[in-house]
């Protein structure tokens, strides 16, 4: 057969068929291998990961700053060796096993290596996104309940109205006491449920009673409306003495912390929406947060969420409003000759990183002692961590407990809640009686005693 197109079709045709296209590919797929092209063996997801521990030099200026590391001396519990293990999961060359996840799930998120890290890793983000990609390592049957029933109760108020009546009913009977003798976790649960407090009914606004500053929305957290009913009071009546209207919008919901560093960006993602819709107001001066663990997420979601910078903008600690509001003006304060011991969470450390105002304002009091716990790294709390590992939680917490036992204060101020029950929890096993409260309580008792809202 003659072809008057002079096979400019059949040259196409060797050229753009599909088996020759794939072909090719093929060919360059393997060219890249040998080449070991640095994404070679990342999906499309895996890639920005794996660019994100690229940037980690190996220098393990971290090391030293790492609680696990510092426990446990191996290298794979460091955040260099973590961040190998997510590379070489990332670039295809190590399959995820449980040994893999059970070292980044050892991780406590404290984040103290960030703080240090010259070469500005990303280092929660990477956690964050090879659990959301990777999922969470086996966990303990125990915990896994534990952390399901946790999260249905601090998320959902129908389900938390009921677990407070439970709890009312466990302490009054003998099933609390029952229930402690069985393991470690559940002698820490039993403590938690031993300070869940009754659901409170709330009014949504609360006028400044007199001169006005502004108006603040309160974000009250999920943990502190059940756990810590006392410091969103003294919140209240702190902010209302300094001249701010205070609003409480009902639909605000969990700040999404824990979904999002268990790997569920998307549930984390809905619940940051719901805070915006929330805090929608342009009326808002400030939305105050009382727990660090609370202000740090609000801080952060730019880096996750779309659509919450204003948010974010607006988010302030309430230690650090009280006191760059305070340091305007005169304010009594009745003197307290007691001894307190600070606690600065990670989250205050290392995202927030306004400590210094949380140290002014309770330096303020006068004749108190501060003692600070600055030399303490983490104290093993870390959201659901004292949940799921409560061995590791328990070992951190025990270098409080040592200060505590030295320096026999009469208050331990912490502003994270989970951080005061942990710690609490700790102090109930050794039979010590120190309030652990948060700052601004202390500080609106010497303000305002007897005073309610
Ligand atoms: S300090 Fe930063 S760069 Fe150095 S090993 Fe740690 S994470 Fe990597
Ligand atoms: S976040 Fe904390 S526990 Fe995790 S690797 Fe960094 S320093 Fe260690």
């Amino acid at each position: 057969m003659v072809c008057h197109a002079n096979n400019v079709c059949c040259s196409y045709y060797n050229r753009f068929s599909p088996i020759a296209i794939a072909g090719r590919l093929k060919n360059d797929m393997q060219l890249l291998k040998l080449t070991r092209w640095p994404f070679a063996g990342a999906t499309l997801k895996q890639k920005p990961l794996l660019a994100a521990t690229d940037l980690c030099v190996k220098c393990g200026l971290c090391l030293p700053e790492c609680p696990t590391y510092q426990i446990t001396l191996n290298e794979n519990e460091s955040p260099r060796g973590r961040i190998s293990l997510i590379q070489g999961w990332a670039s295809g060359d190590l399959k995820a096993s449980s040994s893999l996840h059970r070292h980044i799930d050892n991780c406590l998120l404290c984040r103290s290596c960030e703080s240090v890290c010259p070469a500005q890793v990303p280092y929660s983000k990477i956690i964050d996104e090879f659990r959301s990609l990777a999922g969470k390592g086996p966990q303990r049957a125990a915990a896994k309940v534990t952390m399901l029933a946790s999260r249905a109760v601090l998320v959902n108020k129908g389900i938390s109205r009921f677990a407070s009546r439970f709890a009312a009913f466990a302490r009054s009977s003998r099933l609390l006491a029952a229930i402690s003798q069985k393991s470690h976790l559940a002698r820490q649960l039993t403590t938690f449920l031993s300070d869940f407090q009754p659901h409170t009914r709330r009014k949504t606004f609360y006028p400044a009673p007199s001169t006005k500053k502004g108006c603040v929305g309160l974000f009250t957290g999920c943990t502190g409306e059940l756990f810590d009913t006392e410091t969103i009071e003294a919140s209240i009546r702190l902010l209302g003495r300094l001249g701010f209207d205070v609003w409480l919008p009902p639909e605000q919901s969990c700040c999404g912390a824990l979904d999002l560093h268990a790997g569920d960006t998307k549930k984390a993602g809905m619940l940051a929406a719901a805070n915006v819709r929330a805090f929608d107001r342009p009326r808002l001066d400030w939305i105050v947060t009382l727990a660090t663990g609370c202000g740090a997420m609000l801080k952060e979601y730019p880096a996750y969420f779309p659509q919450t910078e204003q948010l974010a903008s607006k988010t302030v600690d309430i230690c650090q409003l009280a006191r760059e509001v305070i340091e305007d003006r005169q304010m009594a304060l009745q003197p307290l000759n007691k001894t307190i011991l600070l606690h600065a969470p990670c989250s205050l450390n290392n995202v927030l990183k306004t400590a210094d105002a949380q140290k002014a304002l309770v330096s303020s009091i006068p004749g108190a002692t501060i003692e600070t716990l600055d030399q303490v790294r983490c104290c093993g709390a870390a959201g659901s961590y004292m949940i799921e590992h409560p061995e590791m939680a328990s070992a951190l917490r025990d270098n409080i407990l040592k200060i505590a036992r030295a320096t026999r204060p009469e208050y331990l101020l912490t502003p994270n809640i989970g951080c005061a029950l942990h710690i609490k929890a700790g102090l109930k096993q050794i039979d010590m009686a120190i309030e652990v409260i948060h700052p601004i309580v202390l500080f609106e008792r010497q303000l305002t005693s007897g005073r309610t809202i």
